[in-house]
């Protein structure tokens, strides 16, 4: 039996490690499907502080994980598949690689995931000039011209947020009408920064090692345009990695796990989340670190006063 499981290991996964390992509490962590999490997939990181010069996603990510097992994380690649959760506990976490965990308390740290278009160039250029985060990347781009993909608020929020940096933001959406809130679409529309390109998709985003423009199809009328750009931020949305959790924990009706007040305590006894899973508002490493922390007391406090040994 173990006495706290993490699954997931993005910055709120491997802080709850750091704090429970540093709190003797013998953490295994379940790296999951994306080892270190979406920072992984992120050219520089900027804005994580400590770091006053620029430092890479991953190499980020592989400090995290030294500092987690330094103070004795256990690590194991493997992938969730199910789990049976209950109040009574223990909770039992079945793994892609046939193992079964079985764990008094448990931190939920599957993140989320940004939702892409899923063509080809999407992926060769991915940091390359390919982001789904404007407030991670979107200073990379001072007096270059960006677009942004998607017609709701995340989508105007970003462009907004770009015409900081961008020398022109240009938003491509498929319809002629946003789905963002009335003031969001006000903003966006007005800013004299910001062209729209209505009932649009992207067919490609061009350029060999980074970002040079992409190929618009206009689905009323079919006619092909290239619009030049150095930076193509999607802004389709994020899906919270929470599926397997479906029906077991409360969520909100998009599958964000429901937190209970400023804490961390899902509605399963001994069961905590931390980070992007839980939270759709902030979605930033050192939110999700602090959440992490958060979740680690939490845990710590909950198994001393449940199963104090
Ligand atoms: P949404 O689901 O609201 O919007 C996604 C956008 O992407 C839509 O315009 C959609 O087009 C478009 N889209 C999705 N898939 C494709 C595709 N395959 N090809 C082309 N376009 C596509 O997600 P958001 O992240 O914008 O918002 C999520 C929630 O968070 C919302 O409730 C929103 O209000 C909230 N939010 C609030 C903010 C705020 O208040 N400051 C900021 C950010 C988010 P279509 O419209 O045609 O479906």
């Amino acid at each position: 039996m173990d006495n706290l499981t993490i699954i997931g290991s993005g910055p709120a996964g491997f802080t709850a490690g750091i704090y429970s390992a540093r709190a003797l509490l013998n953490p295994l962590l379940v790296a999951g499907t994306l080892p270190g999490g979406q920072l992984t997939q992120t050219s520089d990181i900027e804005n994580y502080p400590g770091f006053p010069e620029p430092e890479g996603g991953f190499d980020l990510m592989m400090a995290f994980q030294k500092q987690s097992e330094r103070f004795g994380t256990r690590i194991l690649y493997d992938t969730v598949t199910s789990v049976k959760l209950s109040n009574e506990g223990p909770q039992e976490i079945q793994l892609a690689g046939g193992d079964k965990i079985q764990t008094l308390a448990l931190i939920i740290a599957t993140g989320a995931s940004p939702v892409w278009l899923g063509i080809e160039s999407e992926k060769r250029l991915m940091a390359k000039g390919v982001s789904a985060c404007a407030t991670c990347d979107g200073a990379f781009y001072r007096n270059l011209p960006v677009v942004v993909i998607g017609g709701g608020d995340t989508a105007m929020e970003e462009a907004i947020f770009l015409t900081r940096f961008a020398s022109k933001v240009t938003v491509v959406h498929r319809r002629d009408q946003l789905r963002a809130s009335k003031i969001m679409a006000d903003r966006a529309l007005h800013n004299p920064k910001i062209s729209f390109e209505w009932d649009s998709v992207v067919e490609e985003i061009t350029g060999q090692n980074e970002v040079e423009g992409v190929i618009l199809r206009n689905l009323k009328n079919g006619v092909k345009k290239n619009i030049e750009c150095k930076g193509y931020f999607a802004a389709l949305g994020h899906k919270p990695n929470t599926e397997i959790f479906k029906g077991l924990l409360d969520m909100d009706e998009v599958g964000y796990i429901s937190l209970k007040g400023q804490s961390s305590y899902t509605s399963i006894e001994g069961v905590f989340a931390a980070g992007d899973c839980a939270d759709h508002v902030y979605r930033q490493a050192v939110t999700a670190a602090g959440m992490g922390c958060k979740a680690a007391i939490d845990a710590e406090r909950w198994l001393e006063s449940k199963h104090k040994t």
